[in-house]
């Protein structure tokens, strides 16, 4: 059996990848673990992704902006980052009506990505299925899946999570870091009206992220130390919702439940290099980040647009699209974004979950500069609103 190109993983990276290929004639597989039902019809994972103005560009360009109804795209219209107890925000309120960013929620991201990978032509999915070996010489790849047959391409790309199997079987390091700590999300409605605005909240030892979605209702986003996992995650609902909206400062009245708890242990997650012969890393396989920044699907979708425009360029020229010398091109052109972006976040989230007494003070410092000095404020700004590279704080 042979292709142009395997890809591992038909999560939101691997589906995306697959679509911004769908006009090259390249021939590909796309390998996923888990049944076609589950992935035709996605259950809400507690994820919804804030989605900056790039994303939006390239999720437009692959057609898929325009599939999304506008009560399943909501806007972030301004965002705010508290510190502590401390009525004191940063806030960041945009000058034109544009907004910071949108909100889609993960589930709907994959159904959409996948309803439209299902028309493609060159895409053929082998569901139920995953990866036992990997091997690549200078001129083929092949891979063996768990049924037996063997696959041979010109690249294999794997975008098969954090944890990716695939990218320890071809060798490739990766620094972990284990935060300790459990992101816990959720769906909530409540009394009062959120206005569009994104709320960081950096409590002593929690931090409590509200993101609004349609409606009188919002997206929880609790990170707190691992060992407080089951009691969150097992309070009474209506303990649960007191809980929030006491940590919440009632600034939107009384918050309910309205959707289950999920729980997702925090580990950061970036890979040495993004290729080895014939074979890149994109998504959560290159680069898994801690959610604090929202930056994890956002970097997912620039990397796997590089790559595909690297891939589609070669394809025209009719020259090897496994080369090592356009993998490493991808590579450059990813690492620059991806470097600064994981490591910066992994300095945040220590910076605003040491709760001794010097960095509380260096905190308020911090908050305070950047709200009045509009040099910091601009270059902050500007990661939540450039047209490249966009993020939230
Ligand atoms: C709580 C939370 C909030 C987040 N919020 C944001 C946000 O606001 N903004 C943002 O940009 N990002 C956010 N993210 C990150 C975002 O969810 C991920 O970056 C994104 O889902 C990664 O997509 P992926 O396709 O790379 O990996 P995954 O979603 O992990 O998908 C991997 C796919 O590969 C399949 N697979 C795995 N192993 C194999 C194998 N061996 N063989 C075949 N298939 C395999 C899996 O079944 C899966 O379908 C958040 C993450 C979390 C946990």
């Amino acid at each position: 059996m042979s292709y142009d190109i395997i890809i591992i993983g038909a999560g939101p990276a691997g589906l995306s990848f697959a679509l911004s290929l769908a006009d090259t004639g390249l021939r590909i597989a796309l390998i996923e673990k888990q049944a076609e039902e589950q992935l035709a019809a996605p259950e809400f994972d507690g994820r919804d992704i804030a989605l900056t103005h790039l994303s939006v560009q390239i999720l437009t360009k692959l057609g898929i902006w325009a599939r999304f109804e506008a009560d399943d795209r909501p806007p972030i219209k301004a965002a705010r980052v508290l510190d502590g107890t401390s009525p004191y925000c940063l806030n960041f309120d945009p000058h034109s009506v544009d907004p910071l960013g949108f909100i889609v929620s993960n589930h709907v991201i994959r159904k959409t990505l996948f309803d439209a990978v299902k028309t493609l032509d060159n895409v053929e999915l082998m569901a139920n299925l995953t990866v036992t070996s990997v091997a690549t010489s200078d001129i083929v790849a092949s891979v063996v899946l768990s049924d037996g047959q063997t696959l041979e391409s010109r690249l294999v790309v794997a975008a098969d999570s954090r944890f990716s199997e695939t990218r320890r079987m071809l060798g490739i390091s990766a620094y972990m870091h284990d935060f300790g700590r459990v992101c816990i999300v959720c769906r909530m409605q409540h009394e009062k009206p959120h206005e569009g605005i994104a709320y960081e909240c950096f409590h002593y030892g929690r931090t409590l992220a509200v993101l609004p979605l349609s409606g009188h209702c919002s997206s929880i986003v609790i990170t707190a130390p691992m060992d407080q996992r089951d009691s969150i995650m097992d309070m009474d609902e209506a303990q649960f919702g007191c809980d929030i909206r006491q940590r919440f400062n009632s600034r939107y009245g009384d918050m309910t439940l309205t959707s289950k708890r999920f729980a997702y242990p925090l580990v950061g997650v970036h890979a040495s290099k993004f290729h080895a012969q014939r074979f890149a890393l994109i998504g959560d396989a290159a680069v898994g980040m801690h959610p604090v920044t929202a930056h994890g699907y956002n970097l997912g979708l620039s990397g796997q647009d590089i790559l595909a425009n690297e891939i589609a360029s070669a394809a025209t020229r009719q020259s090897d699209i496994g080369a090592t010398i356009l993998l490493k091109k991808y590579e450059r052109k990813h690492m620059r974004s991806t470097k600064p972006m994981f490591y910066g976040t992994n300095e945040i989230v220590k910076f605003f979950t040491d709760d001794r007494v010097p960095a509380k003070f260096a905190r308020r410092v911090a908050l305070r500069l950047a709200n009045n000095i509009p040099p910091i404020k601009r270059v902050i700004q500007s990661k939540l609103t450039a047209t490249s590279n966009r993020s939230f704080l």
